[in-house]
């Protein structure tokens, strides 16, 4: 679909008055810009809020203020500065891509757009990304915050995660860029979408743009942009023992292509419906285990993007060769329990029982 260039225009230019004028959004990032910081604070807010983003990355700054020191950090220590924020494949990404760069790059970040791209855990939106904040290269940024304010501006009724909506606006965004300023102007469209034409009550009365939105002429704000597919939820029930031997704690880590994998978690037995104490004491004995007396702890439920995991928990009292030298497991001191990664739904058990 072709837009009018005075449109288009308007547009471009309405937007970096806005941001001249009136754009209040300070992010530490933007201050010294490096690729390396570039790189990693779009890492951390891919999926994450930038409230929720920015203590995480003034920590990882501090702990690994270049690459090379990120690639040198041992797993675990890197696991738990990322504890919280979930979507853990982001950090297995950036810890790859760091020790890629230290290793076979000599610790000196790509320049070219492609080999950006190339790189584990970056696609499309965060390879512009670096490459227009970092090294001011012609390449539009395709966020949430940039399809909202596309669809509603233009009046686009393509839905955005089809392969052609998709298409449509990837041009369209890139048409719109002013190649001149890549870096002001991607920073100005995507503070645009997060703070004026936001998701819920957009600011319509004092947008800028008003005169010429679409969506706000045609006073369907709401029902723009349009997604074609739902996100399918599924639940699982995780049932966790804290099994505790002379005030050690067992734990596992998990290895398996899963959520959270490379976490720790205290035993798990996971079962397509809830169950109760009797059932999980059946269950036990299947795996060879007998238990005296299981003590409910608590329950609680942890939403991911594409899964609920409710988690029941339970303790007991054992000796330690009650777990069997097959379960690759480590019995850990309480004190010691803050040295490891867990998810963040043990991360609250823990602390609500005073484990740590
Ligand atoms: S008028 Fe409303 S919908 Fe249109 S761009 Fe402005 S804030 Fe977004």
């Amino acid at each position: 679909m072709q837009y009018s260039r005075p449109a288009r225009t308007f547009f471009t230019q309405t937007l970096l008055d806005w941001h001249r004028n009136d754009n209040q959004r300070q992010l530490p990032w933007k201050q010294n810009a490096t690729p390396y910081s570039i790189w990693l604070s779009e890492i951390i807010l891919q999926q994450t809020r930038v409230a929720q983003g920015t203590p995480y990355y003034e920590r990882f700054i501090e702990a690994y203020p270049n690459i090379i020191a990120l690639a040198r950090a041992s797993d675990n220590d890197v696991f738990r500065l990322w504890q919280g924020l979930g979507y853990y494949n982001r950090c297995r990404n950036l810890l790859h891509t760091a020790r890629y760069i230290a290793d076979k790059l000599k610790g000196v970040f790509p320049t070219r757009y492609d080999d950006i791209l190339s790189l584990k855990g970056v696609g499309a939106y965060t390879a512009a990304a670096i490459a227009s904040f970092a090294y001011e290269q012609p390449y539009a940024v395709v966020d949430g915050n940039v399809l909202r304010l596309l669809a509603r501006y233009f009046g686009i009724t393509t839905p955005i995660d089809s392969a052609e909506g998709k298409k449509q606006m990837a041009q369209l965004a890139q048409d719109l860029l002013l190649k001149e300023a890549p870096a002001t102007y991607n920073q100005a469209i995507m503070d645009f979408g997060a703070t004026v034409c936001t998701p819920a009550l957009p600011q319509c009365d004092e947008c800028p743009f008003a005169t010429q939105c679409e969506a706000y002429k045609k006073d369907n704000v709401s029902l723009l942009p349009i997604k074609s597919k739902k996100t399918l939820n599924k639940t699982r029930h995780f049932t966790y023992i804290i099994w505790e031997s002379q005030s050690k704690i067992w734990l596992q880590k998990r290895e398996q292509k899963d959520i959270w994998r490379g976490l720790y978690e205290p035993f798990l037995i996971e079962t397509p419906k809830p169950v109760t104490m009797k059932k999980l004491s059946a269950l036990l004995q299947q795996r060879g285990m007998t238990i005296d007396q299981l003590n409910e702890a608590g329950a609680s439920t942890q939403k991911l993007s594409h899964q609920t995991i409710k988690a029941q928990f339970y303790t007991a009292e054992v000796d330690d060769q009650f777990i069997d030298s097959s379960q690759a497991g480590i019995w850990v001191t309480h004190e010691d329990l803050k040295k490891y990664a867990f998810p963040k739904t043990i991360v609250s058990f823990f602390k609500k029982n005073n484990y740590f």
